[in-house]
Formats: structure tokens, C-alpha cells, sequence
């Protein structure tokens, strides 16, 4: 292991390796990185095209998705939930108790809060939807099918939200700089709308292919798996909510091994690894801020049935936006509400009255109080806005002009080097025969390297393939993948 930051000698210290670095974010980029970019010290070529996001960067997101704090519980996603005088309606995805941080939690609760809205209105009332994402275009469309009158309100020049498919000549693929999966397909609907819009997408294998610094394919172990889970088990039992890294260092993660094992991985680098690849990647969040009651365990994880959607996400919501009327590039400023009325007032200086509005904005734009609630939001809303999370994951899509790499495996995580900041890759090759893959950094990593320049952020990428570059002569020979 070349740099150990898991310093679980501090009750503090779980945090993942962050790189440095503080230039202003750019726009997403379209083409190739500059020329004068630094070329990176490795077997991978420089990409054709590169993709990225910034999603805590973005003043319309402020985070990929909510997760659960240690001083939050799951009953305030149904707090915020709540009608406020039978005016004001919530919806989005950290309001779905079900399946908060997805598109199919997303879906449900603008339905949810659409039905709500019904049930206190009478038809043909105005209604005012904030946020054209998942959640407020599924309750506009049901809504407006009603024969409510509804005006949808965004911030954005384009539809979708946090669903932002990138569909470019350039690009072989539409690119997904958000979702790209559909999680927990057996419970969710969302497959069968793809397959009735004829939208492709495909089972996902997610057995990855490890490997180590040095590009050695090693069996995974399940000692990482087997801390956590044995984390949240003892943190289950206590009389108070902790965070999961407390209860490991609890539960005696300080204490396991870091001397090299089979591969040079230790037990310890195991644990680094199922917190970078898995545990952090699915909330967004450092192990010091996530629930030890409400996390859920990597058993928990493991058994989710996951399909990727191939054919561009954005695709879903056409059919729920046909014939709406959506105001563009307009952000909502101020919501007053009465038990007769709600008045909003956007970011243009213009201001429209409904009868009754949705909010859908993102759990992190409420925390930064962008919107001025008139009167303050009930304490019950303003404790769940709070005390929830927001969670940070970003994307990089590198195109190549051919695959430099010599795995047929469609998902690579890496192990024993927690410098690397994109741990967890998608190979688009065995799924689209296009030599594009697709790097993921969470947690407080993503967040520090948001706020880097392009040339920054993509030399980091390409670092952190260099175990999938074609392996050194003097390497250890690959076991197969697990
Ligand atoms: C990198 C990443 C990967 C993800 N991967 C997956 C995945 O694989 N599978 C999955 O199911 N989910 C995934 N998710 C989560 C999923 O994308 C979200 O849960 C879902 O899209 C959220 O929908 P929403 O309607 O709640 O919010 P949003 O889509 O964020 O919609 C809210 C809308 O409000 C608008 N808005 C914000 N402020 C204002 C304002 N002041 N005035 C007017 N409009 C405003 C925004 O522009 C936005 O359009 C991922 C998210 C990210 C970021």
C-alpha cells in the first residue's frame, strides 16, 4: 500500500484519501483535455473524450443524493413529506422513505404527493410544480392527466434534473453524468417502462474484477464486507444512533491487520476497499457522517438487482413531459403560502399565484435556503431538511480510440492503494463494443476534487487505471476474476 489514510487510531479518522487541489470548476467539457495538460505518468493513453460532473458544485443539485445522518432518522423523509396547510406539497427523492436516492424514489413521490394534492383540490385548480426531475414531472404529468391546470417551474434550460444524459455525435453512447443504473429492478417499475419506450438497457453484472496497484486480478475478500456489517450489527444495538466509523473503530476495525497478505493487501486495505467501492459510493457520504442504524448492510447491497440503462435515461421522461407547459431558466426565489393561496416569486423578478405548489427541489438546495419560505416551513420539515444528508458521487466518461485494457469484465474496482481517487470503473466495451469507460469518486474525495479543473480531475482518472493498462512484465500472474 503506498499511502495509508485510514487512520482508525482516531475515532475520526475514517476518511478517504482527498487530492488536492482548488482550481475554479469549469463547465462540463466537450472534447479531449488541453493540450498543455500534464500527460499522465502511465501506460494509459490519453482519452479522445472526456465527460464529467460536479454535482456538489452544481448551485441546482448541491449533491448527488440524500443518505441518512447519524443524527436523522428515516421517519423525517416522511416529515418533509407532509402537506403544509393543504398548499404546499413536497416530493423528490429524499423524500421516498422506500427508496430515497433513486429515480424510482424520485417517481413515486411526486405520484405520492401528486394523489395528496388531489385528494385536498378540486379538479381544474392551478398547481405550480418546482423542478423539472424525475419527481416533479411525474406528478405534472399525473396531475395535468387529472385536469388540474399546472405550470412546471425549472431552474435549469433542460428537463431531467439529476437524470442528465449527454447525447453528442462525439459520443458513441449516450452518456449518463447521473443515473445510469436502474436499482433494486425486481421491485421497480422502471424496467418495464424502458422496455415499453423502447429505451435498451441490460442486466449488470456486479461481481467486479479487482485488482491491485501493480494491475494483479485478486479474489476479493470479504473481511471489508464482514467489519461493516459486523459495525452495524453492535451499532444496531446501542441505545443511541453512531456513526458507522465509530462503530468500527467500536467493533475493532483500529486493530485489523495492515501487514501484507496474499497479493500485498492487507485486512485493513480490505476494509478501505469495501467502504471506497461500495459503502461510501452508495450514499455519497465519509463513513464519520453515515447512520450506524440506518446504513444498509453490504449483504443488503450485494443481493439488489441492478440493470443499466443503455439507451439514454433522459428518454423516460419525454413521455412524461409531452404537452407540458415548463417555464425554463427560472429559479424559484420565495414560495409564500396561505391556507388559500401560494405565491412564488422567481429569480427574473416575475411572480405567478396558484392554488396549491410542489416542491421538488433537491434536500441539498433547501439546506442552502435559496428558497425563502413565507412563513417559515413547520419545524417538523425545517428538522428533516437539517438533519438529512447530501450525499456526493461524480462521473467521468473517458472515450478511447481503442481499449487499452485486457479485461472483458464490465465492472473493475481497485484494492491496496487508496491514493487512487476513482476506485470503482464501468467497461463500456462487453456492453456496447465501444472503448468508453466510466469512473465513479464519492464521499469527501468527490467533493474535494469537484472543485478541480478538468486537467486535474482527468489526470486523476487516468491514474487510477493505470492497475488496468496492460499489466508489467514482473507481475504477479492474474488469478481469474471473481
Ligand atoms: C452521479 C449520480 C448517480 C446516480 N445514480 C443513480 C442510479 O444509478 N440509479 C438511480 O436510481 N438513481 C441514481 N441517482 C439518483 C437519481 O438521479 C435521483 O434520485 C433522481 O434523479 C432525483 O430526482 P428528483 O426529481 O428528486 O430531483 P432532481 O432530478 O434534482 O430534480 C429537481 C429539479 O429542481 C430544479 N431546481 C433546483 N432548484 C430550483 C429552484 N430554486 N427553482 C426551480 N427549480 C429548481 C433542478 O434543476 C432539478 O431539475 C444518481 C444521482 C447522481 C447525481
Amino acid at each position: 500500500m503506498e499511502r495509508r489514510t485510514f487512520l482508525i487510531s482516531s475515532l475520526t479518522g475514517l476518511s478517504l484519501l482527498a487530492l488536492s487541489g482548488c482550481v475554479p470548476p469549469k463547465p462540463t467539457p466537450t472534447g479531449p483535455p488541453s493540450p498543455t495538460a500534464t500527460p499522465a505518468p502511465s501506460l494509459v493513453p490519453q482519452p479522445a473524450g472526456m465527460l464529467r460532473s460536479s454535482w456538489s458544485e452544481d448551485p441546482f443539485a448541491r449533491g448527488s443524493y440524500s443518505f441518512a445522518t447519524v443524527s436523522s432518522t428515516p421517519q423525517q423523509r416522511e416529515d418533509l413529506a407532509e402537506p403544509v396547510l393543504d398548499r404546499l406539497f413536497f416530493a423528490g427523492e429524499a423524500v421516498s422513505a422506500d427508496a430515497p436516492g433513486t429515480v424510482q424514489g424520485a417517481r413515486d413521490a411526486g405520484q405520492r404527493a401528486a394523489r395528496l394534492l388531489q385528494s385536498a383540490a378540486e379538479s381544474g385548480e392551478r398547481v405550480a410544480v418546482i423542478g423539472a426531475g424525475a419527481a416533479g414531472l411525474a406528478a405534472a404529468r399525473q396531475l395535468t392527466d387529472a385536469g388540474f391546470s399546472v405550470v412546471v417551474i425549472e431552474a435549469r434550460d433542460r428537463l431531467g434534473g439529476r437524470i442528465d444524459t449527454v447525447t453528442d455525435d462525439a459520443w458513441p453512447v449516450p452518456v449518463e453524468l447521473g443515473p445510469s443504473f436502474i436499482v433494486g429492478a425486481d421491485t421497480s417499475s422502471l424496467d418495464e417502462e424502458l422496455t415499453g419506450l423502447e429505451i435498451s438497457h441490460a442486466p449488470f453484472p456486479l461481481t467486479p474484477e479487482a485488482r491491485t496497484a501493480a494491475g494483479a486480478v485478486t479474489e476479493v475478500s470479504t473481511v471489508g464486507a464482514d467489519s461493516v456489517t459486523a459495525a452495524l450489527t453492535w451499532a444496531a444495538a446501542q441505545a443511541q444512533d453512531t456513526s458507522l466509523a465509530k462503530a468500527l473503530v467500536a467493533t475493532g476495525s483500529a486493530t485489523l491487520s495492515q501487514t501484507d497478505g496474499d497479493a500485498g493487501i492487507s485486512d485493513a486495505d480490505w476494509l478501505d476497499y469495501q467502504l471506497a467501492t461500495s459503502t461510501t459510493l452508495e450514499s455519497g457520504a465519509p463513513a464519520d457522517e453515515m447512520s450506524g442504524w440506518y446504513t444498509p448492510t453490504p449483504q443488503a447491497s450485494a443481493a439488489a438487482d441492478v440493470r443499466i440503462v443503455l439507451g439514454g435515461y433522459s428518454a423516460l421522461l419525454k413521455e412524461d413531459a409531452t404537452d407540458l407547459d415548463v417555464i425554463y431558466s427560472s429559479v424559484v426565489t420565495r414560495v409564500a403560502y396561505t391556507d388559500a393561496s401560494v405565491s412564488l416569486r422567481l429569480g427574473t423578478g416575475e411572480s405567478l399565484t396558484v392554488d396549491r405548489a410542489i416542491v421538488t427541489v433537491p434536500l441539498g438546495v433547501l439546506q442552502r435556503d435559496v428558497i425563502e419560505f413565507d412563513p417559515a416551513l413547520p419545524f417538523a420539515h425545517r428538522g428533516a431538511i437539517a438533519a438529512l444528508g447530501m450525499g456526493t458521487v461524480d462521473k467521468i466518461w473517458l472515450r478511447f480510440d481503442e481499449p487499452f485494457w485486457d479485461t472483458e469484465a464490465a465492472l473493475w474496482t481497485t484494492v491496496g492503494d487508496d491514493t487512487l481517487a476513482f476506485r470503482v470503473w464501468v467497461n463500456m466495451m462487453p456492453l456496447t463494443n465501444e472503448p468508453v469507460l466510466v469512473g465513479f469518486v464519492s464521499g469527501d474525495q468527490a467533493l474535494k476534487l469537484a472543485k478541480s479543473g478538468n486537467t486535474e480531475f482527468t489526470d486523476a482518472a487516468l491514474r487510477s487505471l493505470e492497475p488496468f493498462a496492460a499489466l508489467p512484465t514482473d507481475s504477479a500472474t492474474p488469478s481469474p476474476a471473481v
